[in-house]
Order: structure tokens, then sequence, then C-alpha cells
């Protein structure tokens, strides 16, 4: 892989699937579809393929690293959340000034 493959922040979450085995995965925070993005297994920090549904996504043409952190789902979406919140005011405010 190239030096150009960026790394995105994700935790391990694991949920209950056939016969209640629990299952594993990586969920990652994407700043350019603005959404989760969940990986099957756990991460060991090896390359994943962008599962990145924004055409215009950086990510699409070299997938991403994922570096894990230890916080819960609860605190992962929440950050997640405000995030978001504050891109769309940023840009609420950037498209109104704009208009003068
Ligand atoms: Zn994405």
């Amino acid at each position: 892989m190239t030096d150009n493959v960026p790394t995105l922040y994700g935790i391990e979450i694991s949920w209950p699937g056939y016969r209640n085995q629990p299952c594993h995965g990586t969920l990652v925070f994407c700043d350019q579809c603005e959404q989760t993005h969940l990986h099957g297994g756990g991460s060991d920090g090896s390359h994943k393929v962008a599962h990145c549904t924004n055409e215009k996504s950086r990510y699409r043409d070299t997938g991403y690293y994922v570096k894990v952190i230890n916080w819960t789902e609860k605190e992962f979406r929440d950050a997640f959340k405000f995030v978001i919140k504050a891109r769309t005011k940023k840009r609420a405010l950037l498209k109104k000034g704009k208009k003068r």
C-alpha cells in the first residue's frame, strides 16, 4: 500500500448472530460520507476497502486503515453526531455568507 492511505478511527463492536454466536465488526467514522461504515471482523490495523457511498469520497481509491480506539459505541456515535452537527452548521453559515 502507498503512503497516501489514510487512517480512520473506529471501534470494535459485537452483536448476537446465528444461534447467538457473537459477531464482531469494526465501526468506522467516515468524514467523507458523514456516516459510519461497518467492516467485518475485528481490526488488526489491516487495510480496509472503502465502504463509501459518497462518490466524491477520497477514500474510494485508497481505502483506509483503521485505528481502533477504546470508546463505547454510545461515546463514538455521540462524538460523530457532534461533528456532523458542527459541519452542517458551518455549511449553513458559509451558504448564508455567499448570499450577501
Ligand atoms: Zn465513507
